[in-house]
């Protein structure tokens, strides 16, 4: 087999995109889709102020849309190819879901139909010019995955960020992927820890002593008092569990595959939150202050 006739065209197509950046997984459900939206909303949002596309190509759980607010919303063709679906004006979207009748209908399609979609996606949608294009790929590694990667590989990929939770079971896969990429000779930018403890913000939380005489006090006011003390610009306060007790595997495994590890993102109800409500964890108003602040220095890296 002589190589991917199309591979030009995706090349071609792509020449336009400075950056493209591939965020990968072993498993669903560890918030590859999340990190996603989130760096997008990064790059293009004040500060960066990037030109940027996200294009979804989860044929099988496309949750882009909804993550970004666009449930619904559909694209148009025109002469220069499929018209990605904006959220800003630096914003453009690009995913199955927007071709589905229904978000409930599953899409049921072999490799062949998948990859003529995902070829189709690469090399068809006008994007116009953009500083970043952040492609959410399915989980796994399979067959579906070296066809997109090879197409991927034909356009100059800055690399692949590697989402996982701490837990093992979703290390192991994540090992796969970072051999993987090595094999389809994809550079790993870092993996990245999600939902690496559960974080709750305390401010609404009281701090209660009980004395041995079985008086109890609310002491809130001293425990803030003395945590202000140890942080003068205090900006908001955290409670940290851990969930999977097995916190820091990502980063030793990282380690143990010479991959950059990016770091920790908590597990955070409000990013939850944002994420199913179709906004950025950075805009004003959005309470996300632990979880952005983890994300946006894991943006910067
Ligand atoms: P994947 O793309 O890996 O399948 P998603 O990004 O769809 O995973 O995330 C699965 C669910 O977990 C979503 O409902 C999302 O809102 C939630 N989620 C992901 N990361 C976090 C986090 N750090 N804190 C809270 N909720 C999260």
């Amino acid at each position: 087999k002589g190589p991917d006739p199309d591979l030009p065209a995706i090349a071609d197509r792509m020449s336009s995109v400075k950056h493209k950046i591939v965020v990968l997984s072993g498993k669903g459900g560890v918030g590859k889709s999340t990190f996603s939206t989130q760096l997008a909303f990064a790059l293009a949002g004040p500060g960066q102020d990037k030109q940027v596309g996200l294009l979804d190509i989860d044929l099988c759980g496309p949750s882009i849309p909804r993550m970004v607010g666009l449930e619904g919303q559909e694209i148009h063709q025109s002469n220069l190819g499929w018209s990605p679906v904006y959220v800003e004006d630096n914003l453009a979207v690009m995913s199955i879901g927007f071709l589905l009748p229904n978000s409930d209908n599953p899409v049921i399609w072999r490799g062949p139909r998948k990859n003529g979609l995902i070829k189709q996606f690469l090399r068809d949608v006008y994007w116009g010019d953009l500083d970043y294009l952040v492609v959410d790929t399915p989980p796994g590694t399979s067959d579906e995955h070296i066809s997109i990667m090879q197409y991927l590989g034909a356009t100059n990929v800055d690399g692949a960020v590697i989402v996982t939770t701490p837990q093992e079971v979703s290390l192991i896969d994540v090992r796969k992927e970072i051999n993987f990429c090595k094999t389809v000779g994809i550079p790993v930018l870092g993996v990245v820890e999600n939902m690496s403890g559960l974080q709750q913000r305390v401010d609404s939380l009281k701090f209660k002593a009980v004395a041995e005489d079985g008086e109890e006090k609310d002491v809130t006011e001293y425990a803030v008092g003395e945590i202000k003390k140890h942080v003068p610009h205090l900006l908001s306060m955290f409670a940290h569990m851990e969930v999977f007790h097995v916190g820091g595997g990502a980063e030793k495994m990282a380690r143990d595959m010479k991959v950059p590890f990016l770091g920790r993102v908590p597990m955070d109800p409000k990013l939850g939150k944002a994420a199913e409500e179709g906004r950025s964890c950075f805009a004003d108003g959005s309470d996300c202050t632990a979880s952005a602040i983890a994300l946006t220095r894991i943006i910067k890296k």
